[in-house]
């Protein structure tokens, strides 16, 4: 990744990628307090547009508030860096990576004498999963790695640290064979899959883990809406992983993911085996908005 063309907004500077470096003794590089968001523009009918930016950014203000980090910008300067880093990189789509840390300056937990770093990167990566996987759904195992306890960690944070747990599941599920993993909560309960919030649909409810110990998907909070614009009804509630196993259709969501069926659970398939008919609505409505193919919402594009 790093050796590449392209320009990193780098603490209110374009950097050219390849210089856009940080020193071995860079603090969250050693102990994982950072907070970073994940976020999308698409081809839009009317150009490059960013997904939802408003709410990545405010989910970046929130997560560096919670590790009491103060971010040395203003929303409208992080906003703006994200739509800089798309355009000055002429990306026709792209994930984006803004991401909070702290310097070099010191070693010690107390954190008391370090600068707050942000950087803005953005690059082509069209889709997390294979297309065929949009269609016909991923193979998930349940993981034997508990999600994070909500006072061992801070769940509502988008935390760089969050993520070993995440990337231990993750590779447990790959090395079962299975292309994601569904982590439970410390009681028992289903949370949420490395990097994305679950839903499934049962006798026509659709039902999604409240947010204890997931995070508050911006993906999650999309499909909820849609949803409910089409009139079905969303339920909160604690979720066990046998109500998986006998769902009708499950599916998860993420910026990364989009709307992504799930096929199986633990070597059980769900409903028909295949993607099923309301989670291809929500999918075929997530895309038409993404891509502004639908003049509702306009809010949710901010054109590059
Ligand atoms: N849960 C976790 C652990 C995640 O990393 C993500 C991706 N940010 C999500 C859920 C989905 O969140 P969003 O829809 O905002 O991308």
């Amino acid at each position: 990744m790093a050796d590449r063309d392209g320009l990193i907004w780098f603490d209110g500077e374009m950097v050219p990628w390849r210089d856009a470096q940080v020193h071995v003794l860079t603090h969250t590089l050693h102990y994982g307090m950072g907070v970073f968001e994940g976020v999308r523009a698409y081809e839009t009918v009317n150009g490059p547009g960013i997904f939802r930016l408003q709410e990545h950014t405010d989910r970046l203000f929130r997560s560096a508030h919670i590790m009491n980090m103060t971010i040395p910008f203003t929303k409208e300067q992080v906003n703006e860096a994200q739509l800089a880093a798309v355009r000055e990189n002429n990306l026709p789509h792209a994930y984006l990576r803004p991401m909070v840390f702290y310097g070099s300056e010191g070693m010690g937990l107390r954190a008391n004498n370090l600068k707050v770093h942000m950087i803005v990167a953005a690059w082509e990566w069209p889709s997390y999963m294979t297309p065929e996987a949009k269609e016909i759904g991923i193979k998930v195992r349940t993981s034997s790695y508990t999600r994070h306890h909500v006072n061992i960690t801070m769940c509502k944070a988008k935390a760089n640290g969050n993520y070993i747990n995440s990337m231990l599941a993750l590779n447990e599920a790959l090395s079962c064979g299975a292309e994601e993993a569904l982590l439970l909560d410390p009681e028992g309960y289903v949370a949420e899959g490395s990097g994305e919030n679950v839903f499934i649909v049962y006798k026509g409810k659709i039902y999604t883990p409240e947010l204890t110990s997931c995070l508050d998907g911006i993906t999650r909070a999309t499909v909820i809406t849609l949803a409910q614009e089409l009139g079905y009804e969303i339920i909160e509630k604690r979720i066990t992983r046998d109500e998986v196993y006998v769902a009708d259709e499950a599916f998860f969501t993420g910026t990364a993911a989009e709307v992504l069926p799930i096929q199986q659970l633990d070597g059980r398939v769900i409903g028909s085996g295949k993607r099923g008919p309301i989670t291809e609505q929500l999918q075929k409505l997530y895309f038409d908005h993404v891509m502004g193919r639908t003049d509702k919402h306009p809010e949710w594009i901010s054109l590059v």
